[in-house]
């Protein structure tokens, strides 16, 4: 047996010399969870120089021809390429991922240790699935708008709503809560509590729209703003707010506290991630469903008041009017909705 070992250790060691004439006879790699360790074993001790950076790892060697072609070294984790540079005599390990917690020291040769090695260890980001709120409107006392043949908006969201969850579900690029998941009644500071609570990446809330002029019809998207875009917007958000209302809550307080975080660096930023979300939605609505002229709006709804979540409402048309209420109800279009904000909501997450 030990006969065999030597052997099989000089079959090994000449195999090394053989393909590196050189110092460097090995990298590699190992893992435990999300800590990683990578290893370069050298055949003698050498001086050298590191440059670590957020996706790299450069080795500056002292002695000239220790690089080599080392395209047959076994995969290494996270590395999605190795350079060398015959010039500067460096290896160039580059990451896929960023890398952190970087610690680089050598072990110098002992009686255990034949080798020379530098060890290399670093932990990645662990991949945390995106979470989206779908917010179905309304719901129990509150029926939201009543339109023809006495379609009821908390219905049609909640619909809406369920499909998207089952998207989701199949899908599996990210995680869907929804506020509501039956005919029950929750006031608009619920509903941001609930994306607060469960830390949700963005917040949609789903509204299907009245309109005293039955012509009138397509989709919208509204993100908050202290100024409503126009007399319609305020209107409607007036009507959207009424939520709490039936609740029997006071807003004038709530908008004196909104107010103060409005002024709010990270109200700020949130805000301009809403434009960027709603952006992507309205570039993909656009490409097969109507939209309203101006298809962005703002206005002050309460429901949109989460101060660090991304948080859009989608009124997905008018169920005053007869095309669009047929539309809203059925099968096939609200599934083309949920396709839109999902193929939306993954272009946003992927910028
Ligand atoms: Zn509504």
């Amino acid at each position: 047996m030990i006969k065999f070992k030597k052997t099989l250790f000089f079959i090994i060691f000449f195999y090394c010399e053989n393909i590196f004439s050189n110092d460097l006879l090995e990298i590699r790699s190992g893992h435990n969870n999300s800590e990683y360790r990578i290893v370069f074993e050298l055949k003698d001790e050498i001086k050298y120089r590191k440059e670590i950076k957020l996706k790299s790892l450069k080795l500056l060697f002292d002695s000239s021809d220790i690089i080599e072609n080392l395209s047959k070294f076994k995969k290494i984790h996270n590395v999605s390429d190795i350079n060398f540079d015959k010039a500067e005599n460096s290896i160039t390990l580059l990451f896929n991922k960023k890398i952190n917690s970087k610690n680089l020291f050598s072990i110098k040769k002992n009686k255990q240790n034949k080798n020379f090695r530098i060890v290399f260890d670093y932990t990645v980001e662990k991949f945390k699935k995106k979470i989206v709120i779908i917010d179905a409107g309304h719901g129990g006392k509150d029926s939201g708008a009543v339109g023809t043949s006495k379609i009821l908006e908390k219905n049609v969201t909640l619909s809406v709503a369920k499909r998207f969850a089952q998207k989701c579900n199949k899908e599996n690029h990210f995680k869907c809560l929804l506020t509501r998941n039956g005919d029950y009644f929750l006031n608009l500071r619920q509903r941001v509590k609930f994306a607060r609570q469960h830390k949700g990446d963005v917040f949609i809330s789903l509204h299907a729209d009245f309109h005293p002029k039955k012509n009138i019809r397509g989709v919208s998207i509204y993100t908050l703003s202290e100024k409503a875009s126009d007399k319609e917007a305020e209107a409607l958000a007036r009507r959207e707010n009424k939520s709490d209302l039936i609740d029997g809550l006071d807003l004038s307080e709530e908008s004196k506290e909104v107010r103060n975080i409005l002024i709010d660096l990270t109200q700020r930023e949130t805000m301009n991630r809403s434009t960027v979300y709603v952006m992507e939605l309205i570039n993909q609505f656009k490409t097969n469903t109507k939209l309203l002229k101006r298809a962005h709006r703002f206005a002050g709804f309460a429901v949109l008041k989460a101060p660090d979540i991304p948080s859009v409402l989608l009124e997905m048309g008018y169920l005053s009017n007869k095309n669009d209420a047929k539309l809203l109800t059925s099968e096939i279009y609200q599934k083309k909705i949920v396709e839109n904000i999902y193929i939306a909501t993954l272009k946003y997450f992927n910028k």
